[in-house]
């Protein structure tokens, strides 16, 4: 089995500058100057850790290149482009950039085309796309929360514009809404776009189980908000119940997940309790079905995931998943976070679920 990574240093260097976690910072506000929750530390050490357990050595490097304005435009107006490229801002107030950030987005979104096209090429069986800036709430006409490009949906767009595929499926496990690439696709009955996220953290008041797609796609957007405190069990049952449902009905002929790792135990910017062991459970279930039902052809696309220390266990977990490794790295933190009260499936997460499973009788088949 051969599994693609894409990581290149210059995700790095894109500058979301000197914050208060993700406001501006400003003495008469009392906010001190800090870093911006959205900095280069967790992917960094993401790759750093990929590297030094060696995990590299079981992967095949794809080489990133900077989307087209061809391919952006397939998605994206041209003002927004004309705004990436002058401004230093992606167009909400929340999503700074600093010189050469449009360059830097364009090698996000070209890294998972990469991946994606080796993956439907054949050349790998799976892929990780280690990406920076993150994209799934970028919307065609402005960036937003910390996303200046939509980076997955400018890859559905072009495997499907290039390379002949029709159904993609897009499972956004990252805890905030998906609203990027729901809105981008809402309605093209060949494009699933599945959100599992917390319920009414970001965007705010978006993500509902009411949202289903438009017109002709009616039915190809699925939400299940999950209540804050959702844990492992809570993650598990949702996959088996709603998400691998929804593509065994689907039947895409190729699957990406939008791979956010803020749902964990630690993270800042919401209130979930994922483990690396739970992502880890997430990413095979995914990864089982694609299997099943399209020859195994997944990527996965780093997106959010704001606590530089645990997030690195939590993605090499998932790659680990992908790359078939048998013997994972243990997860040090899974004394303090694996056995927290709470972890297994609670009644209010269960109702959740159950709700969202009435979403599946209208998905397009
Ligand atoms: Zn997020």
């Amino acid at each position: 089995m051969a599994t693609g990574y894409v990581y290149h240093e210059l995700y790095g260097w894109h500058d979301t500058g000197t914050h208060a976690g993700l406001l501006p910072a400003d003495p008469r506000r009392g906010l001190q100057p800090h870093r911006h929750f959205e900095n280069a530390e967790a992917k960094r050490r993401v790759h750093e850790l990929v590297v030094v357990s060696g995990l590299i050595d079981r992967l095949t490097r794809l080489r990133p290149r900077p989307a087209s304005d061809e391919e952006i435009l397939r998605v994206h107006t041209a003002a927004h482009l004309a705004r990436l490229a002058s401004g230093s801002d992606a167009g909400d107030g929340g999503s700074p950039f600093g010189p050469g950030g449009l360059d830097i987005a364009r090698l996000a979104a070209g890294g998972v085309i990469a991946a994606a096209e080796s993956v439907v090429d054949g050349e790998v069986d799976n892929a990780y796309a280690l990406v920076r800036p993150p994209g799934h709430h970028a919307l065609p006409d402005t960036g937003m929360g910390f996303c200046l490009l939509a980076n997955i949906a400018i890859a559905v767009a072009a495997v499907r514009a290039t390379r002949g595929v029709r159904r993609v499926a897009v499972v956004d496990i990252d805890v905030h809404h998906g609203n990027g690439t729901q809105a981008v696709f809402a309605a093209d009955p060949d494009v699933l776009t599945v959100s599992v996220h917390q319920e009414r953290v970001f965007p705010p008041d978006s993500g509902h189980r009411t949202e289903r797609g438009e017109g002709a796609g009616f039915g190809s957007a699925v939400n299940v908000p999950l209540p804050p405190g959702t844990g492992n069990g809570g993650y598990a049952a949702a996959m088996a119940r709603v998400v691998v449902p929804a593509l065994e009905r689907f039947a895409p002929d190729l699957v990406i997940v939008a791979a956010g790792y803020d749902a964990g135990a630690t993270d800042p910017l919401a209130r979930m309790m994922v483990t690396a062991s739970g992502f880890r459970a997430i990413a095979s279930s995914l990864i089982e079905a694609a299997g099943r039902l399209c020859a195994g052809r997944i990527v996965f696309a780093h997106e959010g995931g704001y606590d530089p220390v645990y997030v690195p266990f939590c993605a090499h977990a998932v790659i680990e998943a992908l790359a078939g490794v048998t013997e994972p790295l243990p997860d040090p933190f899974s004394p303090n976070f694996d056995f927290m009260a709470g972890q297994d499936l609670q009644p209010h997460q269960e109702e959740a679920i159950a709700a969202a499973e009435a979403l599946l009788a209208d998905i397009p088949g």
